[in-house]
């Protein structure tokens, strides 16, 4: 048996954490130490679920801006969701581990598509799932694709990966002065008016009850020690 705090858990990373020092794409060195994460996290007994996001590549918010059709931006967001999956499928698998990447919309040539009943079996299996493609609809971000799969599969924490490390009680980067919260409960963050993820997500978070660490994945280690039951981060909790 494991030590870990928790069993079964979905970690949301940005398009943007792929990155690296790049602006656009994948840098390769930065999929290698985050897949080497997850791995880690997982053969110490966890079973993991990853959402990507795909602002690296494409947002459909900012093909909009540009003048593109707001679906269509949306639809390129989700396919950029899936080139970032499956980049990490490989990182994974050179690794060693077991992955399978399911999308919210039907690309079944390159991935499955998510069922969820076949997406537990993965996880119990110690298959890494990614799911790809949010919700899979336009005007939604894969912070809702992360919340709702979170608690489909029926994790018990969501973690969100941010350049921040947690919850502020003001945007750090503007006051100097801000200070990090430790926890916080959902009403907490609606009182305050702090910004945690997008409202969609968070009502489906806040609703299912799903805990929610928010923490910075640049310290290597981080996501384990997080599993061991250290407190990193922000934890914002029903
Ligand atoms: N997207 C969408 N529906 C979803 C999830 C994502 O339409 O359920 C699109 C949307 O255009 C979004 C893009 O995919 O901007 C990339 O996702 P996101 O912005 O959440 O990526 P991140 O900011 O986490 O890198």
């Amino acid at each position: 048996m494991s030590n870990l705090a928790y069993r079964r858990v979905l970690l949301k990373l940005s398009g943007e954490a792929l990155m690296g020092d790049e602006d656009y794409g994948i840098d390769p060195k930065v999929l290698n130490r985050l897949a080497r994460e997850v791995i880690e996290a997982r053969d110490a007994g966890a079973e993991v679920a990853l959402v990507i996001g795909g602002g690296n590549i494409f947002r459909g918010a900012g093909l909009a801006a540009g003048g593109m059709d707001r679906v269509t931006g949306d639809q390129m967001g989700m396919l950029a969701t899936v080139i970032n999956a499956l980049a990490m499928q490989d990182a994974l698998e050179k690794l060693g581990a077991k992955c399978r990447v399911m999308s919210a919309i039907k690309i079944n040539d390159v991935c499955e598509d998510y069922i969820r009943r076949r997406a537990v079996r993965h996880l119990e299996k110690g298959r890494i799932c990614i799911f790809a493609a949010g919700v899979g609809s336009p005007f939604f971000t894969t912070d809702s694709g992360a919340a709702l799969r979170a608690i489909e599969v029926g994790a018990d924490l969501l973690l969100k990966a941010t350049k921040v490390d947690g919850v502020y009680d003001k945007d750090p980067k503007k006051h100097a002065d801000a200070v990090k919260l430790d926890t916080l409960t959902y009403d907490e963050v609606i009182a305050r008016n702090l910004q945690v993820m997008d409202t969609a997500a968070f009502a489906l978070c806040r609703d299912a009850s799903l805990s929610l660490r928010v923490f910075d994945m640049a310290q290597p280690g981080v996501l384990l020690k997080i599993l061991r039951g250290e407190p990193i981060g922000t934890l914002v909790r029903a």
